[in-house]
């Protein structure tokens, strides 16, 4: 028997998510076992412990799209039992049982080793969220990005999961960082986090005439889309690149052509979803080697399975800050 949060479908369509004892033949199939130690909060999971906003497949469901532990039973040749392990992506939480329960079982091709320098609650406070902001950061750098950069990056929804990691690691990187957020009380966290400069989302949600404005950021890690990331397009440095990673603030993207005419910008689209192993290995192992954990302890907050209704609402209303960890083994 395991414990688990299971989300319900009711006759009137509405859902109901509540903490309940399954037994182990209820878990999905899959060549791997594991005894789930943590997991962490991501704005998907809020859509899933909620109307499942077209994601999740069939109820009862098992939310929970990342999750870190040790295998507990493997008939996989890759991986055996008490090898510490971590799971990120593959519609997991989504269309197969997640990671808000005790054991969960997978597919081993989805796993990948805990690295070396990690231990499985760091993994789980850095989870999809920091993942994600560590491929953003490769896909910058692979488009010419450097620290020596005369402009800052921007990183926008900075106190959200990605965000926080975001200006973590590239400060760490030795970048220059500017950090957007609607709300300013949260400043002072965010220059604690390597952040050099805060920028009030209200600065940039504006949409304007010009396609063009003076040059201000080096790159820019996205987590929200709609019409700043339009504006943000247009205040590039020349070969610029922006990272489209997040649709906080809205899917509809406003932008014009001319910044890509003119100053040669690019738009890069990032998934941590299907990531081949190999880029969700090297990206584990970069954040195991990169990321201050002194400053990956200062964006967590704790959380057990019976939090986790309340917060998955917060994190739609954008109101949750840093990374949520979900204490579970
Ligand atoms: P969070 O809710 O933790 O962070 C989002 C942040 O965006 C908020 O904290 C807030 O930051 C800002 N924000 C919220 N609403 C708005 C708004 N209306 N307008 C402008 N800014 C807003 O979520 P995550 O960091 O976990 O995820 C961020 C986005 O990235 C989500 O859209 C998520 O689905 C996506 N994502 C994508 C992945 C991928 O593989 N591509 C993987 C993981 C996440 P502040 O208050 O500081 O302004």
């Amino acid at each position: 028997m395991f414990r688990a949060l299971v989300v319900e479908k009711g006759e009137d369509g509405g859902t109901q998510a509540g903490v309940q004892t399954l037994d182990e033949g209820r878990l999905p199939a899959g060549d791997v076992t594991v005894a789930v130690e943590y997991s962490t909060l991501n704005y998907k999971d809020g859509l899933c412990m909620g109307s499942g906003g077209g994601l999740v497949r069939s109820y009862p469901h098992v939310p929970g799209i990342d999750f870190a532990g040790t295998v507990e039973a493997s008939d996989h040749e890759c991986y055996k039992v008490g090898d510490k392990v971590i799971l990120t992506g593959w519609r997991v939480g989504e269309a197969h049982w997640g990671g808000f329960a005790e054991k969960a079982r997978v597919k081993a091709e989805w796993l990948v080793p805990l690295p070396e320098g990690l231990t499985t609650r760091q993994a789980m406070a850095v989870g999809t969220a920091g993942l994600t902001a560590m491929l953003a950061i490769d896909a910058l750098e692979a488009h010419g990005l450097s620290p020596d950069a005369l402009h800052p990056v921007l990183v926008t929804g900075a106190s959200g999961g990605v965000g926080s990691v975001a200006v973590a690691a590239l400060a760490a990187l030795g970048y220059k960082v500017a950090a957007v957020t609607g709300r300013p009380e949260n400043g002072d966290y965010l220059r604690d986090l390597g952040a050099t400069e805060i920028v009030a989302r209200d600065d940039l949600s504006e949409t304007v005439n010009r396609p063009l404005e003076s040059e201000r950021w080096a790159g820019c890690i996205d987590a929200v889309g709609g019409a700043m990331l339009a504006r943000v397009l247009g205040q590039l440095a020349y070969g610029g690149s922006a990272a489209a990673v997040g649709l906080a603030g809205g899917s509809e993207v406003p932008a014009r052509i001319i910044p890509f005419l003119l100053r040669g910008v690019n738009l890069l689209g990032i998934d941590s979803v299907l990531q081949p192993y190999e880029a969700r290995h090297a990206a584990w192992r970069r954040i195991a080697a990169e990321l201050p954990m002194d400053k990956l302890e200062q964006m967590i907050q704790t959380a057990t399975l019976d939090d986790l209704p309340r917060l998955g609402s917060e994190i739609l209303k954008g109101r949750v800050k840093g990374r949520v960890l979900v204490e579970i083994g």
